[in-house]
């Protein structure tokens, strides 16, 4: 019988995705960001899609500096036409579709006695619909072709409740993901389509950063260190080998998986 082991590529070889295609949802900024350029460096053409056309724009020119094949695309990913149209332009500008991030994500912090209707709904519609409408029309084609990659970004919240701030609806939109990702997997396996997720913790977007750096994050930062046992935010840098080990060959029998990256917070 053929020796698997022997026969293999080199590690690092199998987490090369030269000739793949990826989209990556929030790509704008933020983790979008970081995972784009991840995808990219090791060898992906990367569709940068965000509802934020200047952003979108900007990310794609950073990755063509870098010699990786960009393409900006606008998309709200609460609009199932838009997302629809997502994938086509994807497949008419590479004919293929190998790698699908469902990054884009709202947070919100409500008292749950008074939180708006309205704002519950915002924060499915975005989180939650979003994410299983653009897994939807990713695994459409990734199905015909018998192999593709899902990562939808999750987050701690999915496993936890983060305090001191309140957030029922953040965390149960994640927590949805989290079993959105799991049952999705287990439609999809039979015919070669991965679903898995990553989680991260707090971890230092640009957004962040202002934050923290207002009176209100100046009195949260303190809570979220000392709840973390590396006590220090993650990067986003911190997340990019989980994408790429997520969209390459090597996580191909991992399916369902969550990834929790965060300094060890849900240790505790
Ligand atoms: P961010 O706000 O910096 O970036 C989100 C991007 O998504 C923006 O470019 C925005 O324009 C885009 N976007 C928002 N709504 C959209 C929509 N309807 N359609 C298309 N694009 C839309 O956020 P981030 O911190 O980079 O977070 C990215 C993901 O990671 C989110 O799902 C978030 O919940 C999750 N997350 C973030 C953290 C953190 O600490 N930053 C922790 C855990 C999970």
């Amino acid at each position: 019988m053929a020796d698997k082991l022997l026969e293999a590529k080199p590690i690092l070889e199998r987490f090369r995705l030269d000739g793949r295609v990826a989209l990556v949802t929030g790509g704008g900024q933020g983790i979008g960001r970081a995972f784009a350029h991840a995808l990219g460096e090791a060898g992906a053409a990367v569709a940068v899609v965000d509802m934020a056309a200047a952003s979108a724009e900007a990310v794609a020119a950073e990755l063509e500096r870098k010699g990786i094949e960009a393409l900006p695309v606008v998309a709200d990913v609460t609009r199932a036409e838009q997302v629809q149209r997502m994938v086509d332009t994807v497949m008419k500008r590479w004919g293929r579709l190998t790698i699908g991030v469902n990054n884009a994500g709202i947070a919100g912090w409500f008292d749950s006695e008074t939180m708006p209707e309205a704002e519950w709904d915002k924060m499915m519609a975005v989180n939650l619909k979003g994410v299983f409408l653009c897994a939807q029309a990713e695994a459409r084609v990734m199905l015909s072709a018998g192999y593709g990659k899902i990562i939808n970004t999750a987050s701690m919240s999915a496993h936890i409740a983060n305090t001191p701030q309140n957030q029922a609806a953040y965390n149960t939109s994640k927590a949805g993901v989290l079993h959105m990702t799991r049952s999705l997997a287990a439609e999809w396996a039979p015919r070669g389509v991965r679903v898995n997720s990553i989680s991260p913790g707090y971890t230092r977007t640009q957004l962040v950063n202002e934050f923290i750096e207002k009176p209100i994050g100046k009195e949260k930062l303190p809570h979220w260190l000392a709840r973390t046992p590396m006590n220090c935010l993650g990067e986003v840098t911190d997340l990019q080998g989980a994408v790429v080990y997520l969209a390459s060959e090597v996580s191909d029998f991992m399916t369902g998986h969550d990834m929790i990256i965060d300094g060890g917070y849900c240790v505790w």
